[in-house]
């Protein structure tokens, strides 16, 4: 039997939550590759972006499928990149249209996973009782909190936290984060779209993950929480672990919490604060750079710092609409307050 670590199981599930009508996300659970897709854009354009960029992947696309992982998971998410934006110019009702892209590709072998992403799906591994963030969102608030103009609490509820930096299928190319780990076995890797991270935080996530019998449920469970919460936006989960090749107890997650049970009536997380979902927007480096910039004294280093690497973004800014209804409120608290006087 071959020593060292191995790919174990490996679940997926998505819903669209309680909120929307269709549920723009799409994922790839194809070991030893995984990945998650969420599409924004009018009509049907965010299924049809998500749904064409997870396809691309799951083919292997054209030339995509040779050099190392990182190498191989750039080429694939750029070959979706170049399908989602040629089909988005060929018909006029998916003009615009996008996707988010976060990759994983296991090499079991060498013990390591390349990741690849564009947007704000996340990755995620647990390790140790542990829950750690792998990815940086490619969103105004992830740029914000980075550069430390807001803390990640004041994130959590910001009302542009939709907005991305980067999108799949908006231009011709598109910048690739990528960067690889090395796994240990009872690794857990989570792969997720906003709507779940909107809905949860972290302890509740790493609460499912532990408490769950098997991958499958995991996964569910997972969709279940984030609906408890409120289910704001479509909600995709990708969960695989990395097992000891000679063990056959390949379903075992790493146990140090309790046992958490989540019952459809048991509405265990509903005392939380959430703050409604809006659509996913993408922002250019122009507009987030209004955002990051320092005050003139502070330099130009921090803006560097945060602006988006590459080309510009394509520009769609719910900036005017956020104005509009803050003017709406101020509006009806100065009515109300003459109608009561
Ligand atoms: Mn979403």
């Amino acid at each position: 039997m071959r020593e060292g670590p191995t790919l174990g199981r490996s679940a997926g599930a998505t819903d669209t939550g309680r909120r929307r009508r269709r549920n723009e996300d799409s994922y790839v659970c194809e070991p030893p590759l995984f990945a998650i897709a969420d599409g924004m854009g009018g009509a049907q354009a965010g299924e049809v972006a998500s749904r064409l960029a997870a396809t691309v992947l799951a083919e292997g696309g054209p030339g995509g499928t040779t050099g190392d992982g990182e190498a191989r998971v750039e080429a694939l998410i750029r070959e979706a990149n170049r399908r989602v934006f040629q089909r988005s110019h060929e018909d006029a009702a998916m003009s615009g249209m996008g996707t988010t892209m976060t990759v994983a590709l296991v090499n079991a072998e060498a013990g390591t996973i390349a990741f690849g992403h564009v947007g704000d799906s996340r990755a995620y591994r647990v390790r140790d009782g542990r829950l750690e963030q792998l990815t940086d969102d490619h969103s105004l608030v992830g740029e914000l909190v980075r550069s430390g103009k807001i803390s990640p609490e004041e994130a959590e509820s910001h009302p542009q936290r939709a907005v991305i930096t980067r999108a799949l299928g908006t231009e011709p190319d598109v910048d690739v984060d990528t960067f690889t780990i090395e796994t240990l076995p009872a690794d857990l890797y989570l792969l997720c779209s906003d709507g779940l991270t909107d809905m949860l935080r972290d302890r509740e996530i790493l609460a499912v993950l532990e408490g769950a019998r098997d991958l499958d449920a995991a996964a569910r469970r997972l969709v279940e929480a984030a609906n408890s919460s409120g289910g704001d936006d479509n909600i995709t989960v990708v969960v695989f672990e990395i097992a000891a090749a000679a063990s056959e107890e390949t379903m075992r997650l790493p146990a140090v919490a309790p046992a958490v049970e989540l019952d459809d009536d048991e509405d265990t997380l509903s005392g939380l604060e959430r703050v409604r979902a809006v659509d996913t927007t993408a922002i250019s480096a122009e507009e987030l750079k209004r955002y990051v910039e320092p005050e003139p004294a502070d330099g130009a280093s921090v803006a560097a710092a945060a602006a988006p690497r590459g080309r510009e973004r394509r520009r769609r800014s719910v900036l005017p609409l956020v104005l509009l209804v803050l003017l709406l409120v101020v509006l009806a608290v100065l009515v109300a307050w003459g109608l009561y006087r």
